[in-house]
């Protein structure tokens, strides 16, 4: 991964050189668990299966599931672009909570 110097707007690809604007964006992604487990008709979770299939994953993988980040470098273009649609719907006013 590249990091420190690296000049370069990760969206379009604009040099960036040294003292002009730019900005990091941090992606994250974490699973939103609202505490509700589905249960089965059993009344009881199926653990064996659960088990097997956690484990037909690595571990890095079950990790990207829940909780994930990444760190774009950005011309002021592509934040301003970014900004007005985080998710690229193509809907400004899905702007997301300000935290
Ligand atoms: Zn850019």
């Amino acid at each position: 991964m590249e990091s420190g110097n690296h000049s370069r707007c990760s969206r379009c690809g604009k040099n960036l050189p040294q003292g002009s604007v730019k900005y990091i964006m941090k992606l994250t992604i974490t699973a939103d668990f609202d505490g509700f487990l589905e249960e089965k008709d059993t009344g009881s979770l199926d653990t064996e299966a659960l088990l097997s299939s956690i484990h037909e994953k690595t571990e890095e993988e079950l990790e990207d599931e829940v909780w994930i980040e990444r760190v774009f470098l950005l011309c002021q273009e592509c934040r301003n672009k970014i900004v007005h649609d985080p998710l690229n719907a193509g809907d400004p006013s899905m702007e997301g909570w300000v935290t």
